[in-house]
């Protein structure tokens, strides 16, 4: 049996430049199927995905407990790849932002912000994106293609790398990367399936083991997928809001016009799993005399009565040609008391990573002018 006739197992397999399969995003039947056409026990495809996911080697001859000969097969055959890292910025504050290269040379950013009680990895889903939500300058840039299940594990697996989480890396007293947050570039439940399958590999107890409890999933409001998520992936679930009412909405994110706020939150209202203990993030970005008025705040509170919730206020990062700017400091913390008056959790979003452009919206806003610049 060769490999096309793999197709309904897999969607396409991922080959490398000299026709190698790359096996980061294959989930451990697919491992298996791949090693029995080969003539190989079973078993060793459990040896293989530990090597990979938990030990994070990516050298075959490094797997110490197969056989020299498979250990040959194996290299010919098949690749464990990593992104090609174009650069690395670290912020003053310790944030680090990534950009990096798939195999095809499309490029995506990712963000590490770390704080004294956690590490949170901020991972794009899509080259680009399809939705122009008008104050995020990543989406000025139109979409390319959407990621792979592999190019998503593999920018979690390149961050491990780099904070060395693997154990072959030697014993840490904890773990710098402790959440994911599927929030940088790219709308991802308008690629679900991809994001789904990496995901389940990034929470399987025996892969990436990161638990569905440290995993986000941010969407602008994809409504049909919002509970297909819940239920087959259950992690938690952030929404990108930003305004009080349909008018405001529309008039800032196109999608509230296909999917608007009276089906997003009642999509919100039956998440799998929500609860007091399990609360839904709803992300507000604070855009001066647009949507920042004790009015909006009251309309909003409201609007989010009986959902279990927190309201992250997140400063606007200004941009050139946005045409918006970020609401006073004052006006956010009297937003904020509203809000709090009215019995909501609503911390204002301290800006990470401001001076290498890492903030919320930015990714690869630079990176693209630079590119602008050089070609002119
Ligand atoms: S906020 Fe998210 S969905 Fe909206 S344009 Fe930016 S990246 Fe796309």
């Amino acid at each position: 049996m060769g490999i096309s006739s793999h197709a309904e197992k897999f969607a396409a397999p991922r080959l490398d430049a000299q026709g190698r399969i790359e096996l980061v995003g294959l989930n451990l039947s697919q491992i298996q199927a791949l090693l029995v056409e080969d003539g190989q026990p079973a078993f060793r495809s459990k040896q293989i995905w530990n090597w990979i996911y938990q030990r994070g080697v990516t050298s075959f001859d490094d797997m110490a407990n197969l056989p020299k000969d498979l250990r040959q097969i194996l290299t010919d055959k098949y690749v464990i790849d990593r992104p090609k890292v174009i650069s690395e910025q670290k912020s003053r504050d310790r944030t680090i932002k990534w950009l990096l290269e798939m195999s095809d040379g499309q490029q995506v950013e990712m963000v590490f912000i770390p704080t004294p009680s956690r590490g949170t990895l901020c991972v794009s889903s899509q080259v680009g994106c399809t939705l122009t939500c008008r104050f995020c300058h990543t989406g000025t840039q139109p979409l390319v293609r959407n990621l792979g299940p592999h190019e998503i594990l593999q920018q979690v697996m390149y961050a491990k790398d780099v904070l060395e989480e693997w154990p072959s890396q030697g014993e840490k007293q904890a773990r710098d990367l402790t959440n994911i947050v599927m929030m940088g570039m790219g709308e991802p439940l308008y690629n679900y399936e991809n994001v789904a399958e990496a995901l389940k590999i990034c929470m399987h107890p025996d892969g990436l083991g990161i638990s569905k409890r440290h995993i986000t999933l941010s969407t602008s409001g994809v409504v049909p997928q919002i509970i297909q998520c819940g239920e087959e992936l259950g992690v938690n679930l952030a929404i990108s809001l930003h305004a009080p009412n349909n008018e405001l909405r529309s008039e800032i994110m196109a999608i509230n016009n296909k999917y608007p706020l009276e089906e997003l939150l009642e999509a919100c209202r039956n998440y799998p799993g929500v609860s007091a203990s399990r609360r839904i993030t709803f992300e507000y970005v604070l855009l001066d005399g647009v949507n920042d008025t004790d009015d909006h705040a009251q309309e909003l509170a409201r609007l989010l009565y009986n959902i279990p919730c927190k309201i992250n206020l997140i400063p606007f990062n200004a941009w050139a040609g946005s045409g918006f700017q970020c609401s006073p400091l004052k006006r956010i913390e009297g937003f904020a008391r509203v809000l709090e008056g009215a019995g909501y959790d609503a911390p204002i979003r301290r800006p990470r990573g401001r001076d290498i452009l890492a903030a919320c919206g930015q990714l690869k806003s630079e990176s693209q002018r630079k590119v602008r610049e050089q070609n002119e």
